[in-house]
């Protein structure tokens, strides 16, 4: 969406052509429609830069809210003009002779076409590649089986009892709605994970005191932060204010960056304050809580604040199971202690296929393929540039998540340097340009001295 929006506006006679497969914009929060659905940074920070919005209505807005909002900007901006919906983007060669790439394009009715472009964009995200867990038995389960990223509208679970498979960012969003109105939960948990105080905590506690994860105690018992119509109100009236909060929110979230270099006073004390956070809310089933800590330290996956998923832990009708499953029954699910548990439903809130096996095929010079090239380790110059593939940018590239911040940033700074090196090349009558092995290669080396020093390099055992 913002390269839709920032191309145009700064390279007039450029000619955009966007292929997007699903039928609307919106991708993860298109896609993602799951109960309990939002982000897990403030909202007010997950925006493009330039479209603030005082109007949302919770401290973590849902997707749905999010979507809605990035439809009113892509309308604003009139982007769709340049869309191809429903047109699924198979891979792209580069041609050296021609200094073109070719793009290969599955149209809405299946028929294949292609395209040529100077320069390419790949917008493709990295939470995509939805998969089924591999359990023995899956598909021999007669109940209803759904997956968090796939989730049907019409599914109603009151009164069932249901099986959530994983205890990711998905799961941790998930079960807080459903424990509330299912009959019985079972909470299977592979592995350890943290579960964080809000980023920008100050802020909750102002809007909502208690909230969130905080520790301090609910003085309106939710753990659904949310702005009241009249403090909206002040912000739609009052930008400087409005302007000052969203930099606060900003400036508070990245403050926790010094939480991720291990070793720091900064992370052991937010390690304390986590473990404690997390011992509180399991009070009432400790087992829970031993189970669940990690050997890692916090940030090292990213953090999931997930308002009210320990609280829905520790609820008669949940059960937390963290022996391995063992198989799949036509009704219910075995763990390696031979125990059955039947259910009407399974939700498989196992993630996604983030491997760098899995991007989008892009064949660059001498036919070099990415996904060879990335097979050992996926490496991109500021994650966005690879050499032997030119004319190319790849927005959602090797090491661009951050732990500690949203991530519309970081694309939007892609989108900004590919917007300068496009208008280069028309202005001085560039034909090819990419980047340099030994800048790829000194990137590289920076990344490799940096990371041993930060959380992100801790080994996570299961
Ligand atoms: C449940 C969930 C919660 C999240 N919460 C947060 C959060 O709180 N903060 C945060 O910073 N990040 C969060 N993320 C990460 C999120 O993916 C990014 O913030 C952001 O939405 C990525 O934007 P994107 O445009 O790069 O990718 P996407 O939103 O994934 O969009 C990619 C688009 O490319 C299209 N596409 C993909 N492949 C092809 C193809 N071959 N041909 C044509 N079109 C294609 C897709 O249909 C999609 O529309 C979350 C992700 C999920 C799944």
């Amino acid at each position: 969406m913002h390269a839709a929006i920032r191309l145009p506006q700064r390279i007039p006679n450029l000619n955009l052509t966007i292929y997007e497969k699903n039928p609307e914009i919106g991708g993860t929060w298109y896609e993602n429609r799951y109960p309990g659905v939002a982000c897990d940074v403030p909202a007010h920070s997950y925006t493009l830069i330039y479209e603030p919005n005082p109007e949302w209505s919770e401290f973590y807005a849902s997707g749905q809210e999010i979507l809605r909002y990035l439809q009113r900007v892509a309308d604003k901006y009139d982007i769709r003009k340049y869309m191809k919906f429903n047109h699924k983007c198979l891979g792209g060669t580069w041609n050296e002779e021609k200094g073109k790439w070719k793009v290969e394009i599955e149209g809405p009715d299946g028929k294949k076409l292609s395209d040529e472009c100077d320069v390419l964009i790949t917008a493709t995200g990295i939470l995509n590649n939805w998969k089924w867990p591999d359990i023995p038995g899956l598909d021999s389960f007669k109940g209803t089986r759904v997956h968090s990223a796939v989730w049907p509208e019409d599914l109603d679970l009151s009164g069932q009892n249901v099986a959530v498979i994983g205890n990711g960012s998905s799961a941790i969003q998930i079960i807080p709605r459903l424990q509330k109105i299912v009959n019985r939960l079972d909470a299977y948990a592979r592995g350890t994970t943290w579960i964080s105080p809000p980023l920008a905590g100050s802020k909750v506690e102002e809007h909502n005191p208690g909230g969130g994860n905080s520790n301090s105690p609910p003085k309106n018992i939710t753990n659904i932060v949310t702005f009241e119509e009249e403090q909206i109100r002040k912000w739609k009236q009052d930008k400087a204010a409005f302007d000052q909060f969203r930099r606060e929110i900003e400036y508070e979230q990245h403050l926790s960056y010094k939480a991720l270099l291990q070793g720091t006073e900064d992370q052991k004390a937010g390690e304390a304050f986590f473990t404690d956070m997390m011992k509180k809310k399991l009070e009432k089933k400790p087992e829970i809580f031993e189970q669940l800590l990690p050997s890692f330290p916090p940030g090292c996956r990213r953090l999931t604040p997930g308002p009210g998923y320990l609280e829905a832990l520790v609820q008669p009708n949940v059960d937390f199971i963290k022996t391995k499953i063992k198989q799949i029954h036509p009704d219910g699910i075995e763990t390696e202690d031979g125990k059955i548990r039947k259910v009407d439903v399974i939700v498989c809130a196992t993630g996604f296929d983030v491997s760098g096996q899995k991007y989008i095929p892009l064949t660059g010079r001498n036919g070099v393929k990415i996904n060879d090239k990335w097979a050992k380790q996926p490496v991109a110059y500021n994650s966005f540039a690879v050499d032997e593939f030119p004319n190319c940018f790849i927005t959602a590239g090797p090491n661009i998540t951050l732990s500690n911040g949203n991530l519309i940033l970081m694309f939007e700074k892609v989108v900004e340097y590919a917007a300068k090196s496009i208008k280069k090349m028309q202005r001085e009558g560039i034909k090819v340009m990419v980047v340099k092995k030994e800048a790829v290669d000194d990137w590289k080396e920076y990344c490799d001295n940096f990371f041993p020093r930060t959380v992100f390099a801790t080994k996570v055992f299961r």
